[in-house]
């Protein structure tokens, strides 16, 4: 029922000169009649609207209608939501507007997190990206605390878990980020329904990105923008992006409550790696703990190095240094503990009356490319596969097992691996330092630089294996800490050349590579200490070294580390040949008699006969 102030104040000015007078402070019996106006306006409890008049502070100095004219404008403000902000990605309190929508003019709050069995089904985690969630999870805990709210984990499906929130909590609103991922979508669609037939109203905000996807991809014509110059003309005509919010303070949470009870602790409390099914021996270092607070702390740090944000190019970063040369804010920005607002934001601080670098390669341009790829994520089909992605070049990647096992590193390859610690893991075994050495980093700490990932995917798909780049966005997909769905796949897309970025004639070298930044071959010998007797002539290439120098540094290679899986020099060159047929393909130049365009003939035949020709 929609009542206008006027009336509001009319009711409530009845209602305080019959039964509920200032001089009894407020402590008047409210009738118990379901007529009584108050109930009737605000739609609350009769115990409910005692405890919200019992908190407000009156003196004896009533309004001039006797009414204190604080009861009035408090009452006639009255919460009357009870709301439940249900955290996804997100996991912060600071620039989360949907939070704060949650908590105006609400009387109860449930923020909650849903483990969603969802995700484990379908997708690949490792025990060390759990434990980021479950870090920030406890951290959105303890900053909820310090605003008098708590979190609630609840275990379940949305469309089941929901309903049933509904109903127990009374609520009458729901908030939560956009997010474009495709379960996502078609996740929060079902969750609306559901809402609507509870009479649960929803309020969606954009803050996971810079800009609204939907709305760049309507300004483009109802077209993801399919390069970076493309993108950023869009967003020209769009504006700056939105200015971040402030974090709720206990201040919001004046009028409300989150109502916890001990109890709650085993229902809603955070998950153990034990309950995950995780095992926690298999953790990696723990460089990057989960949780906004951190994910704040790591941002103040490196926004005080001016000159370094200032000069930072990304091309000049390395790939191999021991420390990371870049932010590796990455993790935090994909589970939402930092805001790609608040960090562009405080990067135009930084900039301001400044010399700086500018886009694509300064940090500014990272975040657009972040936005790159969730626009393209946004609004491409099958984004994330290369059979019905619109963007993708169609390509007759090979199917090898042991070559796809040797780079991944894969733990099937060794049953007692599962009951061993990471430093115990089997060594990536291509045989290429470089490329193994950046492998095993992925897989125990969870992060690689920009370049390191180049350098592997390069070698994966177009380089060296001709694996898909689809059997690579899985692996990066469970390994990666910030491993996010646009983005690992948009990446991968873009380094096989298979979208965006067309030179596949560039490939890069799995030796000279690294060498170009790391000579001696340092970061080869941290990851795989097996190497870390060999001088540095043969760190990259340790199967040229003569035998006297391989049993000087106590590795055989052929015994104590593998030869190269593939030949670089040879099998590069065939496969530009390959990548050139598959783009000749897909501009139809490959004339009436292609294989391919034949009925019946499969892509990998039509490669083969591709070759037999030449
Ligand atoms: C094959 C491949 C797969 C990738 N998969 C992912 C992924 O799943 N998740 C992910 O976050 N990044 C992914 N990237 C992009 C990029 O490598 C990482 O974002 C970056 O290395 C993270 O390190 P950083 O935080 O130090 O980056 P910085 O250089 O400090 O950049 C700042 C922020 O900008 C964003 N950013 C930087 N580079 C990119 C980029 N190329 N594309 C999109 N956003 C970027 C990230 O949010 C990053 O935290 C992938 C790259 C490749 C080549």
């Amino acid at each position: 029922m929609v009542v206008d102030d006027e009336e509001k104040a009319n009711i409530l000015n009845t209602f305080f000169s019959t039964v509920f007078t200032v001089e009894n402070e407020m402590l008047g019996e409210i009738p118990r009649n379901n007529e009584n106006p108050i109930l009737r306006v605000t739609n609350l409890t009769q115990e409910e609207v005692r405890n919200r008049l019992n908190k407000i502070k009156i003196d004896k100095s009533p309004g001039p209608d006797g009414i204190h004219p604080r009861v009035l404008r408090e009452l006639t403000t009255m919460p009357t939501h009870r709301s439940i902000h249900w955290f996804r990605k997100g996991l912060r309190l600071h620039d989360n507007p949907a939070l704060l929508a949650a908590m105006r003019d609400c009387d109860e709050l449930h923020p909650i997190f849903i483990l969603d069995p969802w995700f484990p089904k379908n997708m690949r985690v490792s025990v060390n990206r759990w434990r980021f969630l479950i870090e920030s999870l406890r951290d959105l805990d303890e900053n909820l605390k310090r605003i008098n709210s708590r979190l609630f984990v609840v275990r379940g499906k949305p469309a089941e878990v929901f309903p049933q929130l509904f109903k127990k909590w009374k609520v009458t609103r729901l908030t939560f980020e956009v997010d474009t991922e495709p379960y996502s979508r078609q996740r929060d669609a079902e969750v609306e329904k559901l809402a609507a037939e509870h009479n649960v109203e929803v309020i969606q905000k954009v803050s996971n990105t810079l800009y609204d996807a939907d709305r760049v991809i309507a300004e483009n014509n109802g077209k993801p923008p399919l390069t970076y110059v493309r993108l950023q003309t869009v967003l020209s005509s769009i504006g700056a992006p939105k200015r971040p919010c402030p974090a709720p303070t206990d201040e919001n949470m004046r009028d409300c409550r989150t109502p916890w009870k001990s109890s709650y602790e085993e229902i809603y409390g955070i998950p153990t790696l034990e309950e995950l099914g995780q095992d926690p021996s298999k953790l990696g270092p723990h460089l990057y703990p989960g949780g906004e607070s951190e994910a704040l702390q790591r941002l103040d740090l490196h926004m005080r190095r001016t000159v370094w944000v200032c000069n930072f190019k990304k091309p000049d970063t390395e790939p191999n240094s021991l420390t990371p040369s870049t932010t590796v804010l990455s993790p935090y920005v994909k589970f939402g503990c930092l805001s790609a607002r608040v960090f562009y934001w405080r990067l135009v601080e930084i900039y301001r009356g400044r010399k700086h670098s500018s886009p694509p390669v300064s940090l500014h341009g990272q975040l657009l490319w972040r936005e790159f790829y969730y626009t393209a994520g946004a609004g491409i089909p099958n984004f994330d596969k290369m059979v019905g992605n619109s963007a993708c070049v169609q390509v007759d990647w090979d199917e090898n097992k042991e070559y796809l096992e040797a780079w991944r590193e894969c733990q099937l390859m060794c049953p007692g691996c599962l009951v061993m610690t990471v430093s115990d893991l089997p060594q990536a075994r291509t045989g290429f330092p470089f490329i193994d050495a950046i492998m095993t980093q992925l897989r125990t700490e969870g992060w690689i630089h920009h370049l390191a990932r180049h350098a592997v995917a390069c070698f994966l798909t177009r380089g060296d294996l001709w694996i898909s780049w689809e059997e690579g966005q899985k692996v990066f997909e469970e390994l990666l800490l910030d491993a996010d769905w646009s983005l690992n796949a948009g990446n991968w897309l873009w380094l096989s050349a298979s979208a965006f970025f067309h030179r596949f004639f560039r490939v890069y070298s799995p030796v000279a590579f690294g060498k170009k930044t790391d000579k001696n071959g340092d970061y080869i010998k941290k990851y795989l200490p097996i190497l870390r007797k060999f001088p540095a002539e043969y760190i990259y290439e340790p199967w040229k070294s003569p035998r006297s120098v391989q049993e000087r540094a106590s590795c055989i290679i052929g015994k104590d580390y593998p030869k190269p899986i593939v030949e670089h020099e040879t099998v590069s060159k065939r496969n530009i040949q390959r990548m050139k047929a598959a783009y000749a393909r897909r501009s139809g130049k490959d004339g009436p008699q292609s294989p391919s365009k034949k009925k019946g003939v499969k892509r990998t035949a039509s490669v083969a006969e591709f070759f037999k020709k030449k």
